[in-house]
């Protein structure tokens, strides 16, 4: 079995696959770490247990699930670990076994990605702790992007920042895009290198990105997480200029418009309501003009994406959606597929409407543009890796 850690700055999803049965027997989640009301949860056997925990740190939430593990007969069992890390720089082209090279180049990777890789350095220490004896691997949100050509994730901007700086494009939710080519590829019936796709991952964080041959060719993600589609509470692209517009009008610092841009904007500062999809779905269905301004421009922003993501795909073999919304939401696929009619796209209403909690398959209209909803699972692609590296079946 393989233990697939998560750990963010105030929280550590956890998952235990179980590699040969390709399912996981225990999941869960402590969150709200570093406050007095942290919990954490266990989904197992089809249960879920929650309970406080007493001196919320990740190295507290750790023995809490060490403990589990143990009183469950399951930690004997765990062969390796696998860590999720959002950035590995231009250093990884895939995923790596950890040792104290990987541990180096993830630090050096902070400067990308202040607000995830210190986190992710805290998990995998306390893991190579608990752990000392077993195999760990880092798998980057970065690495399946590091295929894309120059003039895809070059700015426009002098070449010492790239040089020297690192500045450039990188793009992310890596292992979903991953697994979801893996998926289309058993479901079209054809290999992972002759397919080209676009795959929207769509969940509190969105990204559009395009495959051609089975390689990441372009992304709507750029340096950090923020450029691209309208997100949860991430504006996506916008003018950099509004930086000193802001500065000048409203005296804000660089720090205060990028917190806005992160967390008070998207679905949630254009509704003034939710940064929740299925929340404004509700809202707008009641007459809320917020929820729908939002979600249109939601749709609108991802059906200009896909379009730019079909100059790197080309011919494509199909659309995917994946991630929270791309799985569930049948208004954002139908809206943004409408949007997309003059190239060729149009739904199955019915189908579409099928495609919901976990039921995927095809959407598509008879002889248009294959369209398929894939569930995601980037943490059966983290185990996979992990397997795969440290050799265990
Ligand atoms: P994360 O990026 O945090 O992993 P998820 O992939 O779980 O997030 O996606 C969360 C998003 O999916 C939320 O906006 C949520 O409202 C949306 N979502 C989940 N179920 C539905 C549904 N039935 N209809 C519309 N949106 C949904």
């Amino acid at each position: 079995m393989v233990l697939v850690i998560n750990c963010g700055s105030s929280s550590l999803k956890f998952a235990v696959m179980d590699m040969a049965a390709q399912r996981p027997v225990l999941s869960g989640l402590a969150d709200r770490l570093g406050l007095d009301e942290a919990v954490i949860s266990f989904t197992h056997n089809g249960e879920r247990v929650s309970h406080a925990l007493p001196h919320p740190d990740h190295r507290a939430a750790m023995q809490a699930l060490i403990d589990y593990l143990q009183a469950q007969g399951l930690m004997a069992r765990i062969a390796a670990v696998g860590h999720r890390v959002v950035h590995g720089g231009e250093a990884f082209k895939a995923s790596s076994l950890i040792d104290a090279n990987v541990m180096a180049e993830i630090e050096t990777c902070v400067r990308l990605a202040p607000l995830h890789n210190p986190a992710h350095l805290i998990g995998i220490r306390h893991a190579l702790e608990f752990f000392p004896d077993l195999p760990q691997v880092a798998a980057f949100d970065t690495a399946f992007h590091q295929t894309m050509p120059e003039h895809a994730y070059l700015y426009a901007v002098p070449m010492e920042l790239y040089r020297e700086h690192g500045v450039r494009r990188y793009g992310f939710h890596g292992s979903s895009y991953r697994f979801a080519l893996r998926e289309a590829a058993r479901i079209l019936a054809k290999p992972a290198a002759e397919l080209n796709l676009v795959c929207a991952h769509l969940g509190n964080g969105a990204s559009v990105a395009a495959i051609r041959a089975g390689q990441s060719v372009d992304t709507s993600m750029g340096l950090t997480p923020l450029e691209g589609l309208v997100m949860g509470t991430r504006s996506g692209d916008i003018d950099p200029g509004l930086f000193s517009h802001l500065a000048d009008d409203m005296d804000m610092s660089v720090q205060q418009t990028t917190a806005m841009l992160n967390q008070q904007s998207g679905l949630l500062g254009l509704s003034e309501l939710s940064s929740d999809c299925r929340e404004l779905e509700q809202a707008q269905a009641e007459g809320h003009a917020g929820a729908r301004r939002a979600l249109e421009k939601f749709c609108y922003q991802l059906a200009k994406h896909i379009a730019g993501q079909l100059v790197a795909a080309g011919k494509i073999d199909a659309l995917i959606f994946t991630g929270g919304i791309g799985e569930n939401s049948a208004w954002v696929r139908q809206r943004s597929i409408e949007w997309l009619a003059p190239l060729g796209f149009a739904l199955d209403l019915a189908a579409n409407q099928l495609c919901t909690r976990g039921q995927g398959g095809f959407i598509h209209a008879e002889g248009r543009v294959p369209v398929l909803v894939i569930h995601a699972n980037e943490e059966w692609m983290i185990a996979l890796d992990t397997a795969q590296l440290a050799h265990i079946s």
